[in-house]
Order: structure tokens, then sequence, then C-alpha cells
């Protein structure tokens, strides 16, 4: 094969076992990516997510109905209503029913705000009178104007040290339905905030309230989603303000949004008796990292396996590519080099002799009569003397001495740092071991003689020229009678 070819389909056999082992483990990889991906975020948005939900809204109702129960008790309190319409004579015993709602029910606070008087009544007395113009009365005036019976409302607590507290705040009507005051219970947020704080850091998600205007009401400790504080609008926070158009009301359900960057994943529910949505989130960088993780691992030991089943199939490559660059140069049943090996090594030899200034001769051999040696004995018996007689030529020679099979019966030996004299020593050696020697072919002795032709190296010689002075030597020898050696030139031998 052309060496440019045999290169094309190196570099193409190479090619197509990279772009298999690459696409292979890469789409494995990606593939088992996307499968632990999807069920992660299967689990993250069918059960983790409601879950948290489930939770929250069961503590909430625990923290937060009960007190809507109570609060609704008292503003339908027929004891309440009674000592209103008659023109709340006694403060005692309305401290006193507000005391006894407070410790009965574990209230943090109890309270009534007259509508005539504009007492604000508490469990320790009345504790002040109502002023319109007061920012911390507000939430009276908005209470008397509402349609609804009653509200929720997140305020610091002036009877409590200022702790932030939820009011429930409910209408009392008369029994004409005129607006008479309004009552309720106050209890501290700190346990559902608590509770809050504690999902938010166990499970990494964070959990958060949400009025019908979509202002976040209540969050953890350290605030809602993106760090947003209580009273702020979710339409304000990046990724959420798209979202809140698409939010299903009063309904809940399961979302996905971006923002900073990072998917979220978003369980909505809404709590009726609240009036609010609860709000859990969670971020995907958070679910999916670990996932990701292996991922970039997977990759790498692909890509390691595919170098390292690279590397090996390249080093196979360049040894069978050795195996048969030597093959070529030698000659398979004497294991000679061929006329191919014997280019370079002639090429090298002379450029030796010329360097070194030392004799070179070159001696062209070929067995006597091997025609009729094949057709006596066959061809098989033929192969056996050559190879033997090869045999015969290596012993007769140094280890330096470069010796080819020129072709068919033919061979050709250069005798480094050799004159013509020592050389011709060594070619009637030869000659003299190959007349003598009996070649066995299944056990019939074979005998064959050689013909030498011999030339000593002139620097301006090529190749060429060399071996066509030895040809001639070797006509003359095989003219002569064969079985002889004949030099050629300007030799000091004779024939
Ligand atoms: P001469 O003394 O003039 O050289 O006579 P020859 O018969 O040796 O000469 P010729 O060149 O006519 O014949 C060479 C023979 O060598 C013919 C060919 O069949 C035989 N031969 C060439 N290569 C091989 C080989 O690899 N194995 C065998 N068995 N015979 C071969
Ligand atoms: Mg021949
Ligand atoms: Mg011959």
């Amino acid at each position: 094969m052309p060496l440019r070819s045999a290169l094309n389909s190196q570099r193409s056999l190479i090619l197509t076992v990279v772009v298999l082992l690459g696409s292979g483990f890469l789409a494995t990889s990606l593939l088992s990516y996307y499968a632990s991906r999807a069920s992660i975020r299967d689990n993250i948005v069918n059960t983790e997510l409601p879950l948290t939900s489930d939770t929250v809204y069961s503590e909430i109702q625990k923290d937060l109905v009960r007190p809507i129960l109570i609060s609704s008790m008292m503003a339908r309190d027929t004891f309440m209503r009674d000592w209103v319409v008659a023109g709340e004579h006694d403060p005692e015993q309305m401290t006193r029913y507000l005391n006894e709602v407070m410790n009965h029910y574990g209230a943090y606070t109890a309270f009534f705000v007259s509508d005539v008087s504009l007492k604000y009544y508490q469990a320790k007395g009345v504790l002040k009178q109502i002023d319109a113009k007061e920012p911390r009365d507000v939430w009276y005036y908005r209470v008397r104007d509402m349609a609804t019976p009653y509200e929720i409302n997140v305020d610091p607590d002036m009877a409590n040290k200022d702790n932030l507290t939820f009011f429930i705040n409910y209408k009392v009507l008369d029994y004409n339905n005129n607006f008479i005051g309004a009552t309720g219970v106050g209890l501290t947020v700190d346990a559902v905030i608590k509770l809050i704080d504690r999902y938010q850091q166990r499970y990494q998600r964070s959990v958060y309230f949400v009025d019908t205007f979509g202002r976040i009401v209540l969050t953890g400790a350290d605030g809602g989603p993106q760090g947003a504080a209580i009273g702020q609008l979710l339409s304000s926070l990046p990724g959420l303000n798209d979202l809140q158009d698409k939010l299903p009301r009063p309904q809940g359900g399961s979302y996905e949004y971006e923002a900073q960057g990072q998917d979220h994943f978003l369980n909505v529910r809404f709590i009726p008796e609240l009036n609010w949505y609860l709000y859990v989130d969670k971020q995907e960088a958070g679910a999916m990292g670990h996932i990701r993780h292996s991922l970039y691992l997977n990759l790498l030991i692909c890509l390691l396996v595919t170098l390292v089943v690279l590397a090996l199939l390249l080093r196979v490559i360049r040894r069978y590519q050795r195996k048969i660059e030597v093959q070529a140069t030698l000659d398979s049943l004497t294991g000679l080099p061929n006329r191919r090996g014997f280019d370079l090594l002639a090429l090298k030899a002379m450029q030796d002799a010329q360097r070194e200034r030392k004799p070179l001769v070159a001696l062209l051999l070929d067995l006597d009569h091997f025609k009729r040696l094949n057709d006596n004995h066959g061809h098989l018996a033929g192969d056996e003397v050559l190879a033997g007689f090869a045999n015969d030529l290596r012993s007769c020679l140094r280890q330096s001495d470069i010796i080819c099979r020129w072709g068919g019966e033919e061979f050709i030996i250069l005798l480094k740092d050799t004159n013509s004299d020592t050389a011709y020593t060594v070619a009637e050696k030869i000659r003299l071991l190959a007349e003598q020697h009996r070649y066995s072919f299944s056990g019939t002795p074979l005998q064959v003689t050689v013909s030498l032709g011999l030339t000593e190296w002139l620097s301006n010689d090529t190749l060429h020229s060399l071996i066509a002075r030895a040809d001639r030597a070797l006509y003359r020898a095989k003219q002569a009678g064969r079985n002889q050696v004949c030099t050629e030139a300007a030799l000091s031998h004779a024939e």
C-alpha cells in the first residue's frame, strides 16, 4: 500500500474509533444524567415539595387556624355583644373575659376594641384609647371598613414588647348587624418562623407565605426568596415576576422558574383559612449538583478511557507497522534482506566507505544449473537448498557484512572494510563450502555449486554501476564453466 493511503487509512481508523467511543460514552453518560435528572425532578415536584407543604400546612393549621376559630367565637359571644350594647359599664368584666380566653386557649394576647368608646381592652385592663391619627391604630379602621368578617395581620404587639405577632382581627356586630367593635387574639409567629427555618436549613428549600395581592406575609428568620422581606411584592423579585401572572388563583400547583441563573421548583398551595398561599421553593443546584458532578466525573472517565484506548491502538498500529516494514525488507524463505532491504543497507555501506575511506567489495552469486535441480528434485527441494545455502553464506561472513537474496537463486554480498584480496578468499571459501555441502531433502543429499562475480567499489560508483560490474564478472564466471570466482575491473586479482 502506498505510504500516503496507509497513513490516511490509519488516520480514518483512529478517527472512527475516537468518534465511536466518544459518541457512545457521551450518549450513555448524557442518557443516564438526564434519566437521573428526570427522576430527581419528578421526586422533588411530586413528593418532596408537596410533603413539605403538607407538613407546614398542618403546623400552620395548628398555630393559626385555631386562633381564627377562637376569635370567631369571641365575635359571636353574647356576653361580649350584650356588654358593649349595654354601654361597657364594668371594664373588669371584659378584662376577666379576655384573660380567661387568653389563658384557656394559650393565646399570646386577647383584645377587644369598642367602636363607641374607642377603648382598647386586653387581659390586663384598658391598654389605651384608639386614635385615627396613630399609625399603629390604622388596622382598626381598616377592619371596621372591610367587607370580610375578619383579617389576619402581622404586626408588632405593643402589649408584648413589640414582638412580631399575628393578630386575628374579627368584626363584632350587634344583633342588628351594626359594627360595634373588633375582637380577636394575637400570637407570636416564633413557632411558625422556627418551623420554616428548620425546613429551610434541613432540606435546603425556602418556605414563605404570600397573600392574595402577591405580597410576602411570612418568611423564615432570614427573609423570603432572594432575601426578600415581609411586605415585599413577589412581582418585584427577578424570576418570580413573570411567574406571578401564571399562578392560578386561588388554587396552587407546581411551577418551575429561573432566577439568577438557577432553576427553581416551586410548590404553591392555597390556604383558604388564611387566604394566603404557602410557597415551598427548591433550588435545582442543590438537588442536581451531585448528579451534575457525577456527569462530569463520568465524562472525565470516558475521556481517560478513550485516551487509553487510543494510546493502546496507536501502540498496536506502530508495532504492526514496524513488523510489516521489517517483513517488507526481508525474504521469507531465507530470512535475508531482499532487494528493498538491500538498497537501504548498501547505500549506507557506500556512504560509510566513502567517509571512512575504507574499501568495499561486492560479490554477486548465482547458483549453477539450479533449474535442473528444481526439475530433478522438485521445487521444495530447491527451496531447501536455497535456505541451506543462505545459512552457509551467513556462516562464512561477519555480522557487519551485508547479504541479500537478490532474486531467485541469486545473492549479493557487500564486504565492508575488505580489500579485493581478502574478498577473493572469502568468495572462494563460499564457493568451496557450497560445493562440499550436501543439502538434505527428504533424506536425499543434494549438491549445488555457485558462481561468483567480484568487484571492488570505486568512490565514483553508484550502486547500479557497482552491481553492473559484479554482474559482468559473474557472467564471465558462468561463461568460464561455472563454480568459480571472477573479478571485474581494475582489481589486482586476475581470474
Ligand atoms: P545457470 O547456471 O545458468 O544459472 O542455470 P540456472 O538453471 O540456475 O539458471 P536460470 O536462471 O535459468 O534458472 C534459475 C532457476 O531458479 C529457475 C527458477 O525456477 C529457479 N528458482 C528461482 N527462484 C526459486 C525459488 O525460490 N525456489 C526454487 N525452488 N527455485 C527457484
Ligand atoms: Mg539465475
Ligand atoms: Mg543459476
